[in-house]
């Protein structure tokens, strides 16, 4: 992580300041977007610097056209990946099917990319690093919604009063516990997933990915020019108990799931020890009757997490801030019209992309038992993608 500037405190009459709550991709995408409505925007992001670990990021369909309106899909285009082909392998190496890169039913490839996630963290912030205030290292303690504005106290002592506050601030989002109480909103999809990036390793060829699967287990390895994904993935009937914030039990449990499996597992275990940041996490979305109270909504993986398993957290962030702001650009100064637009619009979008991961994502990446597994790699190795 990085430390970054941050500009003088905003001094624009209450009506026109809103609050973001986080700095990834729907906080600066929805921090870029309400610049550009005219309102002063203060970011606030708990950790010192961007975020920038993890697996790159998809881009397509009414992603792109929305880089595109915020003028950045050229610079996203120069720092997109080369394309990427995916392959089943069965314990001996051999390949059990492939997929390529996607088409549309004749064959065309459609636009479509692939950029690290530190790139695009970069492309969104030099965006709004200029327009907007930026702090780091805080937020929010207490918010109080009001008629007229939301009074919101920081985790540095210090307060302010927002027309709006914007929850941006991911699945565990502080915003949304405090503005709709303890209830977490989970949605627990039956497994873990762990995920760490290294420098390139010689475990597959450069622009592949491998996946190897047992029932309720699997490795994956994402191969790029510079750079190695070694992620497991297991599945658990309930969620497990551990120390979120503890390392140790959370590489124990990778160990315990995946050290007496073959392929290329015994070389993967061996990075997961190392010491670097790694993601583990249960496999969650997050599902809420509304995304908005009074003067508070949430964007993003804060009020609609649809799973790593969807293949586009990151787009769904940049899309929810889109249309959150489209939605104001309609209804002017009536807010609650404007979030019940933004939501009436985009749910039934949501829902279904976390209906999709909930099927076809689960059998896809780690079938369940051996019937599952064998009816996957047939249509696999068949060429059929609707698994
Ligand atoms: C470091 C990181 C690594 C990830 N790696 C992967 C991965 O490898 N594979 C995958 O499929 N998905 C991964 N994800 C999740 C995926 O990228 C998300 O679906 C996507 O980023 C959604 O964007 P978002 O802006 O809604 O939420 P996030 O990207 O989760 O961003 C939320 C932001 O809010 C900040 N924040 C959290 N709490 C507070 C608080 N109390 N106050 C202020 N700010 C706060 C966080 O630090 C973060 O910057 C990762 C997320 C993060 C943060």
């Amino acid at each position: 992580m990085e430390m970054q500037e941050c500009r003088a405190e905003s001094t624009a009459p209450i009506a026109r300041r809103v609050l973001v709550s986080g700095a990834s991709f729907a906080g600066l995408a929805t921090a870029y977007w309400m610049n550009r409505l005219g309102f002063q925007v203060t970011v606030i992001e708990v950790a010192s610097g961007l975020r920038k670990g993890g697996t790159p990021v998809d881009i397509e369909g009414e992603t792109i056209d929305i880089l595109a309106r915020m003028g950045m899909i050229d610079a996203v285009r120069a720092k997109a990946l080369p394309p990427r082909g995916f392959e089943f392998q069965n314990a001996d190496d051999s390949t059990v099917g492939t997929m390529g890169t996607q088409s549309d039913p004749d064959g065309v490839p459609s636009e479509r990319y692939e950029i690290h996630r530190a790139d695009l963290l970069d492309i969104l912030f030099a965006s709004v690093a200029e327009a907007v205030e930026v702090s780091f290292g805080k937020s929010i303690k207490h918010l109080e919604d009001r008629p007229d504005q939301v009074a919101v106290t920081f985790s540095d002592g210090s307060s302010s009063d927002y027309a709006l506050v914007f929850g941006c601030d991911g699945n565990r989002s502080n915003t949304r516990r405090l503005t709709f109480g303890e209830d977490d909103f989970s949605f627990f999809m039956g497994g873990y997933f762990f995920i760490k990036v290294v420098p390139i390793t010689t475990l597959l060829p450069a622009n592949t990915s491998q996946i190897f699967s047992v029932p309720g287990r699997t490795a994956l390895l994402n191969g790029y020019d510079d750079q190695t994904d070694v992620a497991f993935a297991f599945r658990t009937e309930r969620e497990i108990e551990y120390a979120y914030r503890d390392r140790e039990p959370q590489c124990r449990l990778i160990h315990d799931h995946f050290s007496n499996l073959g392929w290329k597992v015994p070389a993967m275990l061996e990075h997961v020890d190392a010491d670097e940041e790694f993601y583990f996490d249960k496999l969650n979305q997050i599902r809420m009757p509304a995304w908005s109270k009074g003067r508070v909504t949430l964007v993003g993986d804060a009020g609609y997490c649809v799973s790593p398993l969807a293949g586009m957290g990151g787009s769904m962030a940049i899309i929810g801030a889109a249309r959150v702001a489209d939605a104001m650009r309609c209804h002017g100064d009536d807010y609650a019209a404007a979030f019940e637009e933004y939501e009436e619009k985009l749910r039934p979008f949501v829902e279904e992309v976390q209906q999709k991961a909930v099927s076809f994502g689960m059998t896809m990446m780690f079938p369940a038992d051996d019937v599952e597994l064998a009816e996957r790699d047939r249509k696999i190795s068949a060429g059929i993608l609707d698994v």
